[in-house]
C-alpha cells in the first residue's frame, strides 16, 4: 500500500501541468482504493475480482457443473463358482472375490448406505471351468447368471450389471474364440459374445456391459436383445474405449485372467490412439449402445471429454481401473496424501471430463464420504 501512497505523491510532485496534475493524480487514486481491496488489481479492472465467488464451502461447490452423488457409483464385484468363499485380494486393499452365498450380507449395510448399482464379474475357479470356447460363461448355474437372478429377488431397487466377456471363461484367457494361429476369430467371438450378453439379460441383468472389444459385437448383442424381445428394458454399455496398458494387474490376479501367451494389444487401445477412440466410440452409438464407457479412467480424461462430445445425449461411464484404485491407497499409505481427499479429487476430474457414471472400487468409501 505504502508503494501506491508514494506513486499517488510522486505523481503530483512531477507534473508541474494544472489539470494534467489533477487528472492524473484521481486516476491514481482511483487505482489506489481499487488496490485497497485486493493487491492484484492494480489495472482497476472489475473482471480480475474472483475470489468473492467461492470465498464459502457451497459457493465452491457451485463452482461444478454436477455433483458427485451416490447415484452415479457402480460397484465392481468379483463372484467365484465357490459359494461360500471370501477370499481377499492381496493387490486390491479392502477387495475380496466372493462366493454367492457371501453377496447378501456384504451388499445389505451398502444398499442401506445407498448404494444403487453393482457390476458382476464372474471368476470362475473349478476345475475343468474354462475351455477354448469360454463354455461356462453363461452356464446357467454359474456365477454370474445365478448372482444375476439372487440379487433380483433380494435387493428389488439394485441396479444390476453384467460384464460380458470371455477372458475370465476361456482356457487361453483371451476376450473371444481363436483362430488355430492364435489371433481372434472376430465372427465367431461376436456370436458366442452376443449369446453370453443375452443369457445375462435374460436371467435379469438390467445392463449388459460387453468389454471384449470385438468389432461389432453392440450391434450383434442389440439384434439379439431385439430378437428376444426384451431390448426395451435392458441397457447396452458399451466398453467403446478400453485401453490397453499397464493399469489393469490387480484386476487380472482379481479375475484370474491373465492371457496364456501374447497380450491384448490387438483388440483393445493403443495408449496414444485417441483418433481411434473416437472412431470406436462413434461406431458403437451407431450399432446401437445406449451408453458409453472410457477405461481407465484417471489418464484417459480426453477420451471421456471426447465421448461426453460425440455421445452429447447419452450416458458416459468411466472405469476407474484396478491400478488406479491401487494406485491411490499406496500413496495414501505412503503418506503422499489424504485418502479421502485424492479420492474426491479424482471424482471430480473424472466428473469434469463429462462422465455421469463411474465404476469404482471405492464405492463403499463414498458411501460415507458422501454422507459427511
Ligand atoms: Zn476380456
Amino acid at each position: 500500500m505504502s508503494s501506491f501512497s508514494t506513486l499517488v505523491d510522486n505523481l503530483s510532485f512531477r507534473d508541474s501541468d494544472r489539470e494534467s496534475r489533477v487528472s492524473q493524480l484521481s486516476r491514481a487514486k482511483s487505482y489506489a482504493s481499487t488496490n485497497a481491496t485486493s493487491m492484484t488489481s492494480i489495472s482497476g479492472d472489475i473482471k480480475s475480482q474472483l475470489h468473492g465467488g467461492y470465498s464459502h464451502p457451497l459457493a465452491r461447490a457451485w463452482q461444478a457443473d454436477r455433483q458427485l452423488t451416490k447415484s452415479m457409483l457402480v460397484y465392481p464385484l468379483f463372484i467365484t463358482d465357490n459359494a461360500d468363499e471370501i477370499t481377499p485380494i492381496p493387490s486390491l486393499p479392502n477387495q475380496s472375490r466372493r462366493g454367492i452365498n457371501t453377496l447378501v450380507p456384504f451388499l445389505t449395510p451398502l444398499i442401506q448406505r445407498g448404494l444403487r448399482s453393482i457390476i458382476l464379474f464372474g471368476v470362475p475357479l473349478a476345475p475343468g471351468s474354462k475351455d477354448a470356447l469360454g463354455t461356462s460363461a453363461d452356464d446357467p448355474k454359474g456365477p454370474v447368471i445365478a448372482s444375476i437372478k439372487l440379487l433380483r429377488r433380494a435387493f428389488p431397487d439394485l441396479y444390476i450389471m453384467a460384464d460380458v466377456c470371455l477372458c475370465e471363461y476361456t482356457s487361453h484367457g483371451h476376450c473371444g474364440i481363436l483362430r488355430d494361429d492364435g489371433s481372434l476369430n472376430n465372427a465367431m467371438s461376436v456370436d458366442r459374445i452376443s449369446d453370453v450378453a443375452l443369457a445375462y439379460a435374460l436371467a435379469g441383468a438390467h445392463c449388459v456391459a460387453p468389454s471384449d472389444m470385438n468389432d461389432g459385437r453392440v450391434r450383434a448383442i442389440k439384434l439379439k436383445l431385439i430378437d428376444e424381445g426384451i431390448a426395451h428394458k435392458v441397457l447396452l454399455m458399451s466398453y467403446s474405449a478400453k485401453f490397453s496398458g499397464a493399469l489393469y494387474g490387480p484386476f487380472r490376479d482379481a479375475a484370474g485372467s491373465v492371457p496364456s501367451f501374447g497380450d491384448r494389444k490387438c483388440y483393445q487401445l493403443p495408449p496414444g490412439g485417441r483418433g481411434l477412440a473416437r472412431r470406436a466410440i462413434q461406431r458403437d452409438i451407431g450399432e446401437g449402445a445406449d451408453a458409453i464407457m472410457v477405461k481407465p479412467a484417471s489418464a484417459y480424461l480426453d477420451i471421456i471429454s471426447d465421448a461426453k462430445e460425440l455421445g452429447r445425449d447419452m450416458p458416459i461411464a468411466a472405469y476407474q481401473v484396478s491400478g488406479e484404485f491401487a494406485m491411490l491407497h499406496a500413496g495414501a499409505k505412503a503418506g503422499v496424501f489424504d485418502l479421502q481427499e485424492i479420492v474426491m479429487e479424482s471424482m471430480q476430474g473424472i466428473l469434469r471430463a463429462g462422465a455421469n457414471i463411474v465404476v469404482t472400487y471405492f464405492a463403499p468409501e463414498l458411501m460415507g464420504w458422501l454422507d459427511q
